[in-house]
């Protein structure tokens, strides 16, 4: 088959490939894996959501709706983003969209093109450098580094701007790291936006999965709202991730593009979905709260257990539900020991390098599994890794 060139600059997710392999091994070889892969929270959707859309389906909300979604659905996006946020956003910048992917998708696609830059957190949510790379445009990682607690550094940032600078991802909390950006980082960030004349997206898919540090977003710092768009969804808040609902804030100029772009893709967000988002962000948020503290627990947990492995040494981070051990102490390679531990000890995490060339050195564990299954991976870890430790790799 041929296909188009550009299909070869186009990248994946790896957690949906570990996925694959992780079950045709217990299929296969009987292997009992446990899956702290896939960055999809374990939980139920809450009842009440539910409930809505399955009302919404009664009710007839099975058709299409405006490419840029119901009004009353971008009403409460918009409400719920000033509850949560303190910025207040007319309804038509909100565009809803079959996932926050599709944010990111139209917006880079959108607004670089060959000869733009785009700079884009490294290690990082795999699907930036991905889309990036298929646009055409050029990829500038900036790194995290664990000196910084894996934030970004401004000053380096700073280095990285050209003429050329079209956009800058950022993702706070951070997949894989987990990392939470300051609001004096965010302040400086915005600053450097203007100066250079670049647009801001940030991905606040996680930021209401915080523990004990408060959320800021940059949007706060886009008075006039012409440099800021914001992505974010239900998936991960509202354990909703195959339900496909998404949202952009935005100034109204993009939000075009990406209603245009819209209805060349999809048309629009399945409409009982929609009306069910209102349930999920103005109705009662018992399920997320609860989720969310389970999730603090779990982090704690996982932690202190990694921490406890030998040639592991494991940040504690503010948000999100990822943990990203230091692993270089083991002397192996991140994807060698990803593999290792799939195949013989039955524990599916990342490589860091599935998130860029700066993920060496580490592995992304979700903690969306259980206490008793985190436990279990944590305790085959600390039984097999003293055997296993090799002369680090310098
Ligand atoms: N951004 C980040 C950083 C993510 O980790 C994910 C999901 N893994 C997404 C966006 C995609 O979310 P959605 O389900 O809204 O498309």
């Amino acid at each position: 088959m041929r296909f188009a060139k550009r299909m070869s600059r186009l990248g994946t997710e790896s957690a949906f490939e570990v996925l694959a392999r992780a079950q045709q091994l217990e299929r296969e070889k009987g292997i009992e894996v446990i899956h702290l892969q896939i960055g999809e929270p374990d939980f139920e959707t809450p009842r009440n959501i539910s409930d809505a859309a399955i009302d919404s389906i009664n009710h007839g909300w099975t058709h299409y709706s405006a490419p840029a979604g119901i009004y009353e659905t971008r009403a409460a996006i918009a409400e719920y983003y000033h509850k949560y946020q303190g910025v207040k956003y007319d309804p038509d910048q909100v565009v809803v969209t079959p996932g926050s992917k599709l944010i990111m998708y139209s917006l880079i696609m959108m607004l670089a093109q060959d000869g733009d830059e785009v700079i884009y957190p490294d290690p990082g949510y795999p699907i930036y450098g991905s889309v990036i790379d298929f646009c055409g445009a050029t990829k500038v990682p900036i790194p995290l580094r664990e000196k910084n607690e894996f934030r970004l550094d401004v000053n380096e940032l700073e280095k990285l701007i050209t003429p050329r600078t079209r956009l800058l991802l950022i993702n706070s909390p951070e997949n894989p790291t987990s990392s939470v950006l300051t609001v004096e980082e965010l302040e400086k960030i915005y600053r450097l936006a203007c100066d250079h004349d670049f647009i801001i997206m940030t991905d606040e898919i996680y930021s209401r999965i915080m523990y004990d540090a408060k959320y800021h977003s940059i949007a706060k710092f886009d008075t006039k709202q012409d440099r800021v768009v914001v992505a974010d969804g239900l998936s991960k808040v509202y354990a909703m991730c195959g339900w496909r609902l998404g949202w952009g804030l935005m100034p109204k100029e993009i939000a075009a593009g990406v209603i245009k772009m819209q209805t060349n893709i999809t048309s629009c967000a399945t409409s009982f979905v929609q009306k069910a988002a209102i349930e999920a962000l103005l109705g009662s948020q018992d399920g997320a709260e609860k989720m969310i503290a389970q999730f603090k627990k779990r982090r704690d947990f996982i932690v202190d257990g990694i921490n406890k492995v030998e040639g592991f040494s494991c940040y504690k981070p503010h948000g999100a539900f990822y943990v990203w051990p230091n692993i270089t102490k083991t002397g192996w390679e991140s994807r060698e020991l990803a593999e290792y531990m799939l195949t013989e000890l039955g524990i599916a995490a990342l490589s860091g390098t599935a998130f860029g060339k700066y993920g060496q050195g580490y592995l992304r564990f979700s903690y969306s599994n259980s206490i008793e299954n985190i436990g279990k991976a944590i305790e085959r870890l600390q039984k097999a890794m003293p055997s296993l430790i090799k002369e680090p790799v310098s």
